[in-house]
């Protein structure tokens, strides 16, 4: 038995190990089911947000992480670059913008900022700001001090993925801890910046690995506000080239899961998208995914076009979410027809 009925209830679950496999292991229907009731409670279940994803600074990174070509020290042949110019940064923000884009994403590939890079950093969050967009980063690891700044900044967001589960961790990421990742959270969280973090299936965990991946977001001090789920894209030259496709339906029964027990979260389709099919696709947005990375490229991998994606939106009636609406509270379904399960 569960211990409560998460489509009856709003009030914030404490979720076990055991609780939340219950919730994966249920008939697919009966699974899809709750998560688009829960879905359709908190959210617009015909709105997708939109965010766009930039590498600001990419490769030569000296972590270790064994799905990452821009790890240094993986064979990928991606050569590092330096950290882009202000300018180009807020260039390439406009075009995403104008595209439709209400989050720009920017990622570098430290294991942790340089004060010396931060006065640039910062300029580039005030200046994407300014061009009346959320703001997103990935710079690994911060500290108090750090999270302060971005946050004095005007950071919306900051992404930090805890990858996989606490158990499977060290067979992934050997540079740092499943703790510091947890730490840079709470850091993140205390200076008052919104938390993106999820993880990547397919890097050899069992099934019970991903469910405690989304235990340990579900029960942080606060839920993360985004919640990336990947699909692996092996990439050569990496230790994970080799790594066994993931399920598709396993993968749908994620999202749904992540759903059900964040129910406040945008649960975002991230990396892996170029390898699911439209159907897999809808029924990772029916299961309760309502946002995308737009753009042809993610970080260093592909990604549908935006033609693709708007066909995509075209054929199962979704429009982009507004910035305005990205709070579930504030949004209400705009066309009365559309059924609304209470
Ligand atoms: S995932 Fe991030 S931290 Fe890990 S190797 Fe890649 S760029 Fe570095």
């Amino acid at each position: 038995m569960l211990h409560s009925d998460p489509t009856t209830e709003d009030r914030r679950e404490i979720w076990t190990a055991e609780t939340a496999r219950q919730v994966f292991d249920l008939p697919l229907m009966d699974l899809l089911f709750r998560a688009q009731t829960v879905h359709r409670r908190h959210f617009d279940p015909n709105r997708v947000q939109l965010s766009r994803l930039l590498s600001i600074k990419t490769g030569g990174c000296p972590e270790d992480c064994s799905y990452c070509s821009q790890s240094s020290r993986h064979a990928s042949g991606l050569s590092a670059s330096k950290l882009l110019e202000v300018e180009r940064v807020l260039a390439e923000a406009r075009r995403a913008r104008d595209a439709g884009a209400t989050r720009y994403c920017m990622g570098a590939a430290w294991r942790s900022p340089k004060d010396r890079d931060m006065p640039q950093i910062l300029a580039m969050v005030e200046g994407v700001k300014a061009l009346g967009m959320e703001t997103c980063m990935t710079l690994g690891m911060l500290d108090r001090h750090q999270s302060r700044q971005l946050a004095e900044a005007g950071l919306d967001y900051y992404n930090h993925n805890i990858d996989t589960s606490e158990a499977y961790y060290g067979n992934v990421i050997t540079t740092r801890s499943f703790a510091d990742r947890l730490d840079t959270l709470e850091q993140v969280r205390q200076a008052g910046i919104k938390v993106c973090s999820g993880g990547i299936l397919g890097l050899g965990e069992g099934t019970q690995d991903r469910v405690d991946m989304l235990v340990t977001l579900a029960n942080l001090s606060e839920p993360p506000e985004s919640v990336p789920v990947n699909m692996l894209i092996p990439v050569e030259g990496t230790p994970l080239q080799d790594a066994a496709p993931v399920d598709p339906i396993d993968f749908v029964r994620m999202i749904a899961t992540a759903r059900i027990m964040m129910p406040h979260s945008h649960v975002r389709l991230s990396a892996g998208r170029t390898a699911m099919s439209d159907e897999m696709q809808a029924m990772c947005f029916f299961a309760g995914a309502n946002s995308i990375f737009v753009g042809d490229t993610l970080l260093t991998k592909d990604n549908p076009g935006e033609e693709a994606d708007l066909r995509l939106f075209a054929k199962l009636g979704i429009q982009p979410m507004q910035v305005h609406e990205h709070h579930p509270e504030a949004v209400t379904p705009r066309d009365p027809a559309i059924p609304v399960l209470r």
